[in-house]
């Protein structure tokens, strides 16, 4: 039984970080014309209406995307953040609105940017969600790039690898509800990793017990694996289990702008978003 619902969550402090390194990612790899493929581990349901009850139960995204909205014109504000913010704005457009009153999710972020010759493997294990994919990200079909599938992400994912484009990105973005998740992201990365060696693998984590990312880093320190970079945004000092205060992103195979872009997007966030407590890390886990 799956509790956990995005919409809870969606545009908060870490969707923000998520979706700004997801989006310079596949900007990276669509520079070239070779076709790509997107896989979404844990799709969700693609796209969130700030004002229901969900999203307006705890307001989360009024301390992410909330504090960016409408910062467009200032001159400082780092490129990949304006690419963010400018999807956010055509999401809001597509649903006839110029307010910030709806939030993509990572699909509709992937499809936006996903060009003719690409694909999608969309998984999503509850079916509400899967159903709002189906429609609103596969079109019902009409959107052929696009294939959605009621399945376990983890499983499903090793079960597609190697994708015959050989150039890929998969994104892997549990809600970490079941602690074993902790454990399960290391094992799939390095299935995956073995089956394709060359993808780039973006893992998001939560900070809500330090001791358990310490744990992740050093399992990923010693898989063996090369090539691994951390990017987290916190908003305050880590407590001992009162709620995520920081999540992250580990990524392996970084496109290799990726460092530099978020070295200056995180301390522009971090002013935006939490100028007095905020923190951010950017570092290399494993040399290339
Ligand atoms: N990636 C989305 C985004 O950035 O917009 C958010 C996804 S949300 C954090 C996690 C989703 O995973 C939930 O919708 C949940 O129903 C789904 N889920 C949970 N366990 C799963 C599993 N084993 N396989 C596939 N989906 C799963």
């Amino acid at each position: 039984m799956l509790s956990y619902r995005h919409a809870f969550h969606a545009g908060n402090f870490a969707d923000v970080l998520k979706h700004v390194v997801l989006l310079e990612s596949l900007n990276y790899l669509t520079q070239k014309d070779k076709p790509v493929w997107y896989a979404d581990t844990h799709a969700g349901g693609g796209g969130y209406a700030l004002n229901s009850q969900q999203a307006q139960k705890n307001a989360e995204f009024a301390n992410g995307i909330g504090r960016l909205w409408g910062v467009l014109d200032m001159s400082d504000t780092p490129e990949s953040v304006v690419r963010y913010l400018k999807q956010v704005a055509h999401f809001n457009h597509q649903n006839q609105t110029d307010s910030l009153s709806y939030y993509p999710g990572s699909p509709w972020l992937a499809q936006a940017l996903l060009r003719p010759q690409d694909r999608l493997s969309l998984f999503e294990l509850h079916t509400q969600e899967n159903q709002t994919l189906q429609q609103t990200i596969a079109l019902g079909g009409r959107d052929r790039r696009v294939k959605v599938f009621e399945q376990d992400g983890f499983q499903g994912l090793i079960a597609q690898l190697p994708p015959k484009e050989r150039r890929g990105l998969v994104l892997i973005d549990p809600s970490y509800e079941v602690k074993t998740d902790y454990d399960r992201v290391v094992d799939v990365l390095l299935q995956a990793h073995k089956r394709f060696a060359t993808g780039t693998y973006l893992l998001w984590y939560p900070v809500v017990d330090r001791q358990r990312i310490h744990q992740l880093e050093k399992a990923l320190r010693a898989s063996g694996m090369r090539n691994i970079s951390l990017y987290e945004l916190g908003l305050s000092d880590d407590t001992s289990g009162r709620g995520m205060t920081a999540s992250g992103m580990l990524v392996i195979n970084p496109p290799w702008t990726l460092a530099s872009t978020m070295q200056q997007a995180l301390p522009w966030l971090v002013k935006q978003l939490a100028p007095e407590t905020g923190f951010y890390r950017a570092e290399t886990l494993v040399e290339e």
